[in-house]
């Protein structure tokens, strides 16, 4: 059993899977409380369904590209079981995880795109920093830009842990609080093996709007 707040079909908005139509599963619950959260909705709200019940769902949608976001979906034990039944059905399966929560047990057909908490975020306290020593090469690493300190700090976290030579590093401006303009000057400036990675989705919804299926 597996507690969502919602499924739905969308462009996908961020990753190297940027663009393609993809079928979201948003888990219910997160232990964090990042500034800039956009989904505080899915921090309570949701129903019990269980991971028979989702796969059906998904496969309605009748689109290979499945992420499993949140919320912090790796609080739920039975999300391996969900992944289990995606992947036995040659679903592609991406997951979205906070960086708090140890990432060893996610099955290694699955792309693992990992936020990396920057300080505005007021979360890196509660970064789990081995997860860093975890991450594969086709494995994606996430920082949420809100300010040119941010910036730097996450420019010293990837040269500390070689992270562009080993796998996909996104850099995304916190929406609504720094100028994206901002950030792909200093990384073209900086000459970085990075992927300027803003969210496709808001661009093409707006702010405000939540993603549900048109
Ligand atoms: S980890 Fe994600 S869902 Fe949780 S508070 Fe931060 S932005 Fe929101």
């Amino acid at each position: 059993m597996l507690k969502i707040n919602e499924i739905f079909k969308d462009i996908q908005g961020e990753s190297s899977y940027t663009g393609f139509s993809t079928v979201f599963v948003r888990f219910t619950g997160c232990n964090l409380r990042c500034t800039y959260c956009d989904t505080v909705y899915a921090y309570y709200e949701g129903n019990d369904l269980h991971v028979e019940d989702i796969i059906s769902q998904i496969e309605g949608y009748t689109c290979p590209l499945v992420e499993i976001t949140g919320g912090e979906p790796l609080l739920q034990k039975d999300v391996y079981r969900l992944i289990e039944g995606l992947l036995k059905r040659n679903n592609k399966v991406l997951i979205e995880t906070n960086g708090s929560i140890d990432i060893r047990g996610v099955d290694e057909r699955v792309i693992r795109i990992m936020d990396i908490k920057c300080p505005d975020s007021g979360m890196s306290g509660e970064m789990k920093w081995e997860n860093l020593g975890y991450l594969r090469g086709t494995d994606e690493v996430k920082f949420v830009v809100s300010s040119r300190r941010d910036y730097e700090w996450s420019i010293n976290i990837i040269k500390e842990y070689s992270l562009e030579d080993r796998l996909t590093v996104l850099i995304s401006p916190a929406y609504g609080v720094i100028e994206p303009q901002n950030i792909a000057k200093w990384i073209l400036n900086d000459q970085l093996k990075i992927r300027f990675q803003p969210q496709l989705h808001r661009y093409i919804w707006g702010a405000e709007e939540r993603r549900t299926d048109p």
